[in-house]
């Protein structure tokens, strides 16, 4: 069951890779272990967040494994807060299913979440089940809304952060949408 679980995570980030258009790049961040986490890339915009990217430092790897810890305990996150709008945010987008606002701490001109109002058990996209489609689809359309919105339908980046080694930091879905700067690649 877990096996075919992740085969089925990895075929969606494989899917979403291949399928993406050439306006933009879909990373999901899944075991980005495949990457070397000791090669920095110089970006027109480096900061502390993007360097977690490039080369995660020991504090952010640390506070990611710690957030991993109680990923899946039930507990409420920072964005059950943001949707019950107990604490504020950028609205830039909302329906019945998805919300979608501002990041606090953006690493691009452009950087929005958005994200499942009903988390679902989608803590992380390595928890994605075969029944969750239908909500994966709508926050891909929703963060092409937002691109659309935000004036970077030219060219905008869609990433997910799933698990520690991503440096995953809050434990409920989201879809970061980036733009609005020269994108380079490989990420970190
Ligand atoms: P990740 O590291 O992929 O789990 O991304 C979590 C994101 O949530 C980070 O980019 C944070 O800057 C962002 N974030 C955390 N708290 C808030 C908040 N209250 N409002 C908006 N964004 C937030």
């Amino acid at each position: 069951m877990i096996s075919s679980q992740k085969s089925m995570a990895a075929l969606a980030s494989f899917s979403l890779l291949r399928n993406y258009s050439t306006t933009g790049r879909i990373v999901s961040s899944v075991r980005t272990s495949a990457y070397p986490s000791s090669i920095n890339f110089l970006t027109p915009n480096p900061s502390r967040r993007y360097l977690c990217r490039a080369s995660a430092t020991h504090d952010e790897q640390a506070a990611a494994k710690a957030a991993a810890i109680d990923a899946d305990n039930g507990a409420p996150t920072i964005f059950d807060k943001i949707i019950s709008k107990e604490i504020p945010s950028t609205i830039v987008y909302e329906d019945d299913k998805v919300l979608a606002f501002k990041d606090v701490n953006p690493q691009a001109p452009v950087h929005v979440l958005v994200i499942p109002k009903f988390r679902d058990g989608l803590t992380q996209l390595g928890k994605a089940e075969q029944r969750h489609g239908e909500i994966l689809g709508q926050l891909l359309y929703a963060s092409r809304i937002v691109a659309e919105k935000e004036g970077i339908l030219e060219g905008f980046r869609v990433v997910i952060n799933s698990g520690p080694s991503a440096c995953q930091s809050v434990y409920h879905l989201h879809l970061h949408v980036l733009g609005g700067r020269q994108m380079q690649w490989p990420p970190g």
